[in-house]
């Protein structure tokens, strides 16, 4: 075959055939070399044509009308008539690895399948060690990752996930504005946000002004000492978690039949609306309001937890923190006549997070209705999470997971 007609059907510019060395229906081995007879010296810049010797590189490419296609690339070291050093040449359609050498078209080809399956999936399928493909996978997340940090971040998102159920928490960190995963760092812990953010470097931290987290004492800590200038807003479907315990606790203390042992254990009636017990009211149909009515009927109890919830929902209902401040009004209104003891822990975390929980005003919807797709994302990390035993290479398959991947290998 002639070697004009090879590099055409290689479509590899600056590339040479040498010789076809294999050419069979089950594989295809190609021997090349770049095109350039002089080479720039990496360490002076000077010119040179001197090769002091060469070696052969065997590199994948990406498989030519689905046969596994390999080059036997010619790489030269020059020696610099200026300098005297001596450097190896590189190749821009080349990526050379500590062991493993791919084309650049092959690599962008192998991410792209890592967003679509699993690394184990993707070596198999081009036959690449799994080593390989998780190191490649890393350093073009790192790439990604860089360029995400260097725009500005104005809302930044903070929640944490776990590798495997309940072990090793890590801790993600999201652009709240374009959705895209920033970082994922080891541990759920001050420290691990410490070090992302001061990672980020001062200019970049001036430029976040709203940070949400959820009710952890250790990233407030953190967010205090470092994003001190930026408004800090409670997570506000965390905050709805606090709000419902008191209820769900009211709710289990008066379904309970005594005594112990006796059968029903529970008022079935009370147990089985449980959910609606925790609907916001707008979100009640006529007929479920009338059911709700039903159980809350001669429960004077329960009807004030249900009452003291609504209007912890009025919290973020509210269109601005003057309605946000009339709805804890009211709750607290109805906590002095009927003071529930299932409500005290609650009444004392609004004192201690009112502020980060009143900051949902100060904020525009926009950015809260973004903050609301976060948790899909999360479910989807945590999926892929599973399988992952070490935190950092999941962090690399997490990162291109989400949108935006801007560069290409
Ligand atoms: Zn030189």
């Amino acid at each position: 075959m002639e070697p004009d007609a090879m590099s055409v059907r290689l479509h590899l510019r600056r590339i040479r055939v040498i010789a076809v060395v294999v050419d069979l229906v089950e594989k295809l081995v190609v021997e090349v070399a770049d095109t350039r007879r002089v080479v720039r010296c990496s360490w002076c810049g000077f010119k040179t044509t001197r090769i002091h010797d060469s070696r052969r590189l065997r590199v994948r490419d990406l498989a030519a009308h689905g046969r596994p296609t390999t080059l036997v690339w010619v790489r030269r070291r020059f020696s610099c008539g200026e300098c005297s050093e001596r450097s190896w040449e590189d190749h821009p359609e080349i990526l050379v690895g500590r062991r493993t050498h791919v084309t650049r078209r092959l690599a962008r080809q192998l991410v792209r399948d890592v967003n679509a399956m699993s690394i184990r999936e993707v070596a198999r399928r081009h036959d690449l060690p799994w080593h390989f493909i998780m190191a490649l996978t890393r350093d073009w997340s790192d790439r990604v990752a860089e360029e995400r940090r260097r725009r500005r971040c104005r809302v930044l998102l903070i929640d944490e996930t776990s590798l495997r159920r309940g072990h090793r928490y890590v801790t993600v960190l999201i652009n709240g504005d374009t959705g895209q995963t920033l970082g994922i760092v080891a541990h759920r812990n001050q420290a691990a946000l410490s070090g992302f953010l001061l990672a980020q470097g001062h200019r970049w931290l001036r430029g976040v002004k709203v940070v949400v987290s959820d009710g952890s004492g250790s990233y407030r800590s953190a967010i205090a000492q470092h994003l001190g200038h930026a408004t800090h807003v409670l997570d506000r479907f965390h905050v709805a978690r606090w709000f419902a315990a008191g209820m769900i606790e009211v709710r289990r203390r008066i379904q309970r039949i005594a005594p112990q042992g006796s059968r029903p254990a529970f008022k079935p009636a009370i147990f089985r609306s449980r959910y609606l017990q925790l609907t916001r009211l707008d979100h009640l149909s006529d007929d479920r309001i009338e059911a709700l009515g039903r159980v809350l009927a001669d429960r004077p109890e329960l009807e004030a937890a249900w009452r003291m919830l609504q209007h912890l929902y009025g919290i973020h209902l509210a269109e601005d923190s003057d309605e946000a401040n009339q709805a804890l009004g009211a709750f607290i209104d109805i906590w002095n006549d009927t003071p529930l003891v299932e409500f005290d822990r609650l009444v004392e975390t609004l004192l201690e997070w009112g502020d980060e929980i009143f900051a949902f005003h100060d904020t525009d919807r926009i950015t809260n209705g973004r903050i609301e797709g976060t948790n899909n994302r999360l479910g989807v990390l945590k999926r892929v999470a599973y399988g992952f035993l070490n935190v950092s290479n999941f962090a690399a398959r997490a990162l291109l997971l989400t949108p935006g991947m801007a560069t290409s290998p």
